[in-house]
């Protein structure tokens, strides 16, 4: 299959593009189109054809449910059964934006596209080109990002072709997506609002809004790979957001972190290993490494949630054995970002 690759301006979207990614939708095929969080790979999600194409494409397993995408409120109500009052409040607040809901789904959401749950999870995203998309496809689009299971979310039309060329028709390029972590999934079906995986929507912002305490997945809480207690959001317990190279995470003093770095960096050179490094605008110059990106400045958590998928992606074109991350906690982001470096790492952190 031909990949074709449209580019489109968020001011002025081509709707002759949209039409044409419409009718693939309509096939039951697969359309990539960028989200204020990440790129996404979308298919009609209310038919079970089209959604399997979408695991197919992937790689990813049939019991890790898909997000519903909608463009209007009133799609909302036909997939699910009721809406408890905190979800609304929510919904008033953040959609659309980074915030993925969960509930209980009605019969018209088959479970293919929620991996087997009784649930389902749904989201309004703030993109001028996914919200075009959706409206003239007629239906909700389950998309989850347009990655290969396993691998970083593409935040750029150029990852999605790493991974999806050859296996889709069509990839909408909208240029860098604007925060460049997935959403926020918070789970409404149970006695309490629950965050199974944290995003740009952090718990203070949802209980501000909510009046009420919303609890987090004790398994996310732990970050640290599960034995017994599964997490409830199941793509959280594959491995994920992975470079191809092994990667370290290091924390404590900045001093500490550096030269502890450079000592292994010196180790590995020892044994012909090429090194890798990921610090900030204002530590970069202080390694020794082979190859040292920056993924942000240490004063704006946003820059480095911005730049996280394509620094790991980045180190897959470098030829490095071995990468040593800084750790990057503080800020809104601090506590997403720390969620998928930790996995993209396996769980490997070294405190020195
Ligand atoms: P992705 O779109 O690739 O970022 O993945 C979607 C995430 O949403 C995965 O971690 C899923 O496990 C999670 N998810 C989707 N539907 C549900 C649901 N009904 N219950 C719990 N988690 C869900
Ligand atoms: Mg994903």
């Amino acid at each position: 299959m031909n990949t074709e690759i449209i580019k489109l301006d968020q001011q002025k979207i081509d709707k002759k593009a949209i039409e044409k990614a419409a009718q693939w939708i309509q096939k039951k095929e697969l359309v990539a189109f960028p989200t204020e969080t990440v790129y996404g790979l979308g298919a009609n999600g209310l038919d079970p054809e089209a959604s399997a194409k979408i695991y197919a494409a992937k790689g990813r397993p049939s019991d890790n449910p898909l997000i519903l995408h909608i463009s209007d409120i009133k799609q909302l109500v036909p997939l699910v059964q009721e809406i408890p009052e905190a979800a609304k409040k929510a919904m008033r607040a953040f959609w659309p934006g980074p915030m993925t809901i969960i509930l209980n789904k009605s019969d018209l959401v088959p479970l293919e596209t929620t991996g087997g749950l009784s649930t389902v999870a749904v989201r309004m995203p703030d993109h001028p080109i996914a919200l075009a998309l959706i409206a003239k496809s007629g239906c909700p689009i389950a998309a989850p990002s347009a990655n290969a299971s396993g691998r970083p979310s593409p935040t750029l039309a150029e990852h999605v072709y790493e991974d999806m060329e050859g296996k889709i028709p069509l990839i909408l390029d909208g240029g860098m997506v604007g925060i460049g972590i997935e959403s926020t999934i918070i789970d409404f079906s149970g006695d309490m609002p629950m965050i199974l995986r944290p995003g740009f929507i952090t718990k203070e912002k949802l209980e501000e809004v909510i009046g009420e305490t919303v609890a987090i997945d004790p398994a996310v809480l732990k970050m640290k790979r599960m034995e017994g207690a599964a997490p409830k959001a199941p793509g959280m317990k594959y491995r994920h957001y992975a470079p191809k190279a092994k990667l370290v995470l290091v924390s404590g003093s900045e001093h500490n972190v550096i030269s502890y770095i450079n000592k292994k960096t010196k180790e590995a050179h020892d044994n012909d290993k090429k090194v890798g490094v990921i610090g900030t605008d204002e530590t970069i110059a202080l390694f020794d490494a082979d190859v040292v990106l920056s993924i942000g400045t240490s004063s704006s958590d946003r820059t480095i949630a911005h730049s996280l998928y394509a620094v790991l992606r980045q180190f897959d074109h470098e030829d490095v054995d071995l990468i040593y991350s800084q750790v990057f906690e503080s800020g809104q982001n601090g506590f997403a970002i720390m969620n998928r470096l930790m996995k993209a790492a396996g769980y490997e952190r070294i405190e020195v």
